[in-house]
């Protein structure tokens, strides 16, 4: 009978059951007399470019499915980055484009043991869950107190198991940069079969001359893979299109794991046509970037204790008055990130946003120290 097979009613993989949800940035609350705004999912806070509009507005195409390898964007990219266009590989955000890295280097083993994938903690919230589905093993490593990565604990995290390691630079959400040279050493530092995923999703916003740049180590490293997004300096983020840059070693094995068609033909037209007026982009994104450096330094000059931002986004370490904070935001009708009892991340939005940020701030007795 039937019950031999399987039990009474469905049940999910036992990861499934464990992992926690992805909490997404939630919309800030509505309060009569005040503008909202939304700081909690680093988004870019200014409409599409008119161009972008443009591109998109063309639809008649859709009954057909797009181009499955995305040449258009891809040639767009390589003539952008200056790489091969075999080398990039598109996915539905870079979030997909990761969850191709994983799906193809790291799960579930024959022997029934899983791989381990090593990055460090805090970072990007979505990691844990899709480490977790790919069937692998998270090793997790603490960052340091002024929110770097602890390269050195995590080269010796390295085991025979570990098949990934993702770095973020700069890190979501505490903001410091990896440096060219520590980047370098640590590539050097450990196995080259293990893929070292180098995740710049805000790499339009980083302006520190010592940080990375990913494109430099892939070409001198196999097992380098770099993320990129159009979801942050682009602000295509509802329109989900990232891409990955490696060699053959490892693409040839992300376009088997690739989800097909995840870059829909609207999708790729805007990103194409945005990559085709980045002069516009990044002039909106230092506008950003001279707001970020206007909140830090507004932060600083109350005494209080902010890690290096490099992205679009600050890290006010709160502790247990992280939840607290962010209620107090939300009764301005701002939304921020607050992480229980470690801290608030809050992302540099609109002049008004980020001036009612400073004046709540200006007024709040606990500031990180
Ligand atoms: N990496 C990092 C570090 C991020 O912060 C984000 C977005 N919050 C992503 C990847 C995913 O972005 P997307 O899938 O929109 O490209």
């Amino acid at each position: 009978t039937s019950s031999d097979i399987a039990p009474e009613g469905v049940r999910p993989r036992p990861v499934v059951d464990n992992l926690p949800k992805y909490a997404a940035g939630k919309p800030p609350a509505v309060i009569e007399g005040l503008t909202s705004y939304k700081l909690s999912s680093n988004e870019n806070p200014l409409p599409p470019l008119p161009a972008v509009l443009e591109a998109i507005a063309d639809q008649s195409d859709i009954n057909r499915y797009p181009d499955p390898l995305a040449t258009k964007l891809r040639n767009a990219l390589a003539d952008f980055l200056g790489v091969p266009a075999d080398d990039v590989v598109t996915g539905a955000g870079s979030l997909g484009a990761l969850n191709q890295i994983l799906a193809a280097f790291a799960g579930q083993n024959a022997d029934g043991k899983a791989d381990e994938v090593i990055y460090a903690w805090r970072s990007f919230e979505a990691y844990p869950i899709c480490v977790g589905l790919a069937g692998a093993e998270s090793v997790r490593i603490p960052l340091m107190p002024d929110g770097r990565h602890d390269l050195e604990a995590m080269a010796a995290a390295v085991t025979v198991r570990t098949k990934v390691i993702l770095l973020c630079t700069p890190n979501n959400p505490t903001g410091p940069i990896l440096t060219a040279e520590e980047t370098e050493r640590f590539i050097q530092s450990v196995p080259s079969g293990v893929v070292v995923v180098i995740d710049e999703a805000y790499q339009e916003f980083v302006r520190d001359p010592e940080a990375v740049d990913g494109l430099q180590l892939y070409r001198k490293y196999p097992n380098v893979v770099v993320l990129r997004t159009f979801s942050k300096a682009h602000g295509l983020a509802g329109l989900r299109v990232g891409y990955s840059v490696a060699g053959h070693d490892i693409t040839q094995y992300l376009r088997v794991a690739a989800t097909p068609f995840a870059v829909s033909q609207i999708a790729e037209r805007a990103a194409v046509t945005s990559l085709g007026h980045f002069d516009e982009v990044i002039e909106r994104v230092q506008g950003l970037v001279d707001e970020r450096e206007r909140v830090v330094a507004g932060l600083r000059e109350l005494g209080w204790f902010v890690p290096e931002a490099q992205g679009n986004f600050v890290w006010l370490n709160l502790g247990e008055h992280s939840a607290g904070f962010a209620e107090l935001a939300g009764e301005r009708a701002l939304s921020v990130r607050a992480f229980a009892n470690e801290g608030v991340r809050v992302s540099i939005g609109e002049v008004e946003a980020n001036t009612r940020f400073l004046e709540l701030c200006a007024g709040y007795t606990n500031p990180p120290r």
